[in-house]
């Protein structure tokens, strides 16, 4: 960038954060303080009546039947596998391009992670590398919709009632998102959410929620997530559970911030349009299957030169991430869980070559120009 560039306006010299959290909540502030208000002056701090207004409106958002506010999406990944009764000795089949996560809450549970490869245009769930890795012990698949798009559900769920088995929706990156028009939450046996800040409803510290149809899962779910104690008896434990509830205060933020999830998600969709209309053929961001209305979690790219680019944005003050960079299956973490890691060259290739633009829904139409002018410098 030449000094003449640096004098076009005030705009040139602003850095472009990834993700601008307090400009988002801003925009909500009086809400947000009356909220946390409330919670204050009646002190119910954990099972306070936030709590179950939020899971209705959350689960009537979704779609679905219920919803059971829990600590984090971590967490309600692992009670939904307890809950559908899948433990040691199972496996469950697993993308192998996802966070982490996924695959932690499978092994809290005491099950194994089966990874497999992904589709290599959505890097989404390939449904014909999770038909190849089903096995006797196969217990469940988790579709995780990574990137706030919505992964193939209508082969997954053939292919899950074919061999009878729970198909799970990881929805941690796709709150509001939607396949042939019905919101992820709704497509599967259960879904788990998580409200980390950063997500696209994102409270202000961790939170998650399960989301379901099946009452008797929901039952089952709130148990083990509040000491394994039978609903409405404070005295008595069916099982050994866990504690992980959603706090009262993160509820009362969630349901603010849920009225204005919608109007967020628009602006992603739009940035991530304007990326696709204006970026260099050498930097396509990743396809969406046209089943899908996506929320955009991540604006992600693929990119040749990926050291380049990091540089440029990098001194341009222009925030990116890399999602992720090391795919599940080579995790130290998960080495020995199913033997030698498999190669899974689709998930393994894209690894090297992602790359993560700003997609605030603050972001506005300049910054997201000044990304592209930055990516068009080194293209
Ligand atoms: C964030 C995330 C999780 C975990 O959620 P936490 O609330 O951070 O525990 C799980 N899966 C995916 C795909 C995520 O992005």
């Amino acid at each position: 960038m030449t000094l003449i560039d640096r004098a076009a306006g005030p705009t040139d010299d602003m850095p472009v954060p990834f993700l601008d959290l307090r400009a988002v909540h801003a925009r909500t502030r009086p809400s947000l303080d009356d909220a946390w208000g409330a919670v204050l002056a009646h002190g119910q701090y954990v099972g306070g009546p936030e709590v179950a207004r939020f899971e209705a409106e959350f689960a009537a958002y979704c779609g679905a039947r219920h919803a059971v506010g829990v600590g984090n999406g971590t967490d309600a990944l692992e009670l939904i596998v307890r809950g559908l009764g899948i433990g040691p000795g199972d496996e469950v089949v697993v993308p192998a391009n996802t966070f982490v996560a996924t695959a932690e809450g499978v092994c809290a549970a005491g099950a194994t992670p089966r990874f497999v490869d992904v589709d290599p245009d959505t890097l989404l769930l390939d449904p014909d590398a999770a038909a190849a890795a089903i096995g006797p012990s196969t217990a469940a698949i988790i579709a995780v919709h990574l990137f706030g798009a919505v992964a193939p559900m209508e082969p997954l769920a053939a292919l899950a009632a074919r061999h009878g088995l729970a198909l799970v929706e990881d929805a941690a990156q796709a709150h509001g998102a939607r396949y042939d028009g019905r919101r992820a939450g709704s497509l599967g046996r259960a879904a788990a959410f998580s409200f980390y800040p950063g997500k696209n409803l994102g409270a202000l510290g961790d939170g998650g929620a399960v989301v379901t149809d099946d009452g008797d899962l929901a039952e089952r779910v709130r148990g083990l997530a509040d000491h394994g104690r039978r609903r409405g008896d404070r005295d008595h434990h069916d099982r050994v559970g866990r504690n992980s509830r959603l706090d009262t205060l993160q509820a009362a933020l969630l349901s603010v911030r849920l009225g204005s999830l919608d109007a967020e998600n628009a602006a992603r969709r739009h940035v991530l349009a304007h990326y696709r209309e204006r970026l260099p053929a050498s930097c396509r961001p990743v396809d969406v299957d046209p089943r899908v209305e996506p929320v955009v979690h991540l604006a992600v790219v693929r990119i040749p030169d990926r050291p380049a680019l990091i540089a440029a944005l990098t001194a341009a003050g222009i925030g990116w991430g890399v999602h992720y960079r090391v795919p599940c299956h080579l995790q130290p973490a998960f080495a020995g869980s199913t033997g030698a890691p498999p190669r899974l060259p689709v998930a393994e290739e894209a690894a090297g070559r992602i790359l993560s633009l700003p997609c605030s829904p603050t972001l506005g139409e300049d910054r997201v120009e000044r990304v592209c002018d930055v990516v068009r410098s080194v293209s």
